[in-house]
C-alpha cells in the first residue's frame, strides 16, 4: 500500500537520506529504529512532505508521487492519505481537547459541525480522555497531550498514521499510557509507521522492524529476526546498547 522507492534527502551538502526503498502493506505496523542522526524523523516527514524528498518516488494507495517535480496537487493529495502524531503533540494552545480534534475534521474535511463532534468525543473516549473533552493543553499532562495528539491523527481517517517519537518528551511514568493506546489502535489494524526508541515496545507492537543508520537501511525484518538474528554488525552494535 505505501511504497517509498530510492528516496533522497540533502540538506546543502548534507546527504541525509542515500536511496531508501520501503514497502508497507495495508495492516502493518512498522518500527524505525536507528541511532540519533541516522535519518529516522526525516524519512518520515518525506512520506507527507513535511519535508521535501531531493529524488526519489513516494506511492501511496495508488497516488504516486515523483519527488522531483511535484505538483501541487500531488503533495495535497498525498498529504490527505497520512496523519502525523509528533514529538511535541503540536496541539492548538488555545483549542480544547475536544477542539483539537475536531478542528481537521471541521476545517479541511468540511464534515459538519455536529457530526464532527460526535466523531470526536467517541475518539477521545477511545484514548481514555472522555473526561478531559473541555480541558486546554496546558490543563493536560505530557500524556494526555499526545493521547489527544493520536485522537487527532485518528479522526482524518488516513491510510496510515506517521508517529514520530511520541513518547520521547514524555516523563518515563506517562510513557505506558501512550504506548498502550497506540498498541490498542495497532490491534484494530491501522497501518502504523513509528520512530521509536522504546526497543520493547517495537518489538512487540510492530508487525516489521527497520534499522536505519547513517541514511541507509541497514537491515529489515520482523521482530523475531531483528532482535534475536541480527545479520549485520551495526545492527548487533545499536541492539547491544539497549539489552
Ligand atoms: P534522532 O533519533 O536523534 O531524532 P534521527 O535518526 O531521527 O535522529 P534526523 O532527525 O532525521 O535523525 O536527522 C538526520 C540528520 O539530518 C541529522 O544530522 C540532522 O542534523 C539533519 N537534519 C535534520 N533536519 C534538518 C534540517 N531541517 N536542516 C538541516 N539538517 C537537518
Amino acid at each position: 500500500m505505501i511504497r517509498l522507492k530510492q528516496i533522497q534527502k540533502s540538506f546543502g551538502r548534507h546527504h541525509v537520506l542515500k536511496g531508501i526503498d520501503v514497502n508497507v502493506e495495508k495492516g502493518q505496523v512498522v518500527a524505525i529504529l536507528g541511532p540519533s542522526g541516522s535519518g529516522k524523523t526525516t524519512l518520515l516527514r518525506c512520506i507527507n512532505f513535511l519535508e521535501r524528498p531531493s529524488d526519489g518516488e513516494i506511492e501511496i494507495d495508488g497516488i504516486t508521487v515523483q519527488c522531483k517535480r511535484p505538483s501541487k496537487s500531488d503533495i495535497h493529495t498525498l498529504r490527505k492519505q497520512s496523519a502525523m502524531v509528533f514529538q511535541q503533540y503540536n496541539l492548538f494552545r488555545h483549542k480544547t481537547a475536544l477542539e483539537n480534534v475536531m478542528e481537521g475534521l471541521v476545517v479541511v474535511q468540511k464534515v459538519p459541525k455536529e457530526e464532527a463532534r460526535e466523531r470526536s468525543i467517541a475518539l477521545l473516549k477511545k484514548v481514555g480522555l472522555e473526561n478531559k473533552l473541555d480541558a486546554y493543553p496546558s490543563q493536560l499532562s505530557g500524556g494526555q497531550q499526545q493521547r489527544v495528539g493520536i485522537a487527532r491523527a485518528l479522526a482524518l481517517n488516513p491510510k496510515v498514521i506517521l508517529l514520530d517519537e511520541p513518547t520521547s518528551s514524555l516523563d518515563p511514568e506517562l510513557v505506558g499510557e501512550v504506548l498502550s493506546v497506540i498498541r490498542k489502535i495497532a490491534k484494530e489494524g491501522i497501518t502504523m509507521i513509528i520512530v521509536t526508541h522504546e526497543m520493547a515496545f517495537a518489538q512487540d507492537v510492530a508487525s516489521h522492524i527497520i534499522f536505519m543508520d547513517d541514511g541507509v537501511i541497514v537491515e529489515e525484518g520482523t521482530p523475531a529476526q531483528l532482535f534475536n538474528f541480527p545479520k549485520e554488525e551495526r545492527t548487533r552494535q545499536f541492539l547491544k546498547r539497549y539489552t
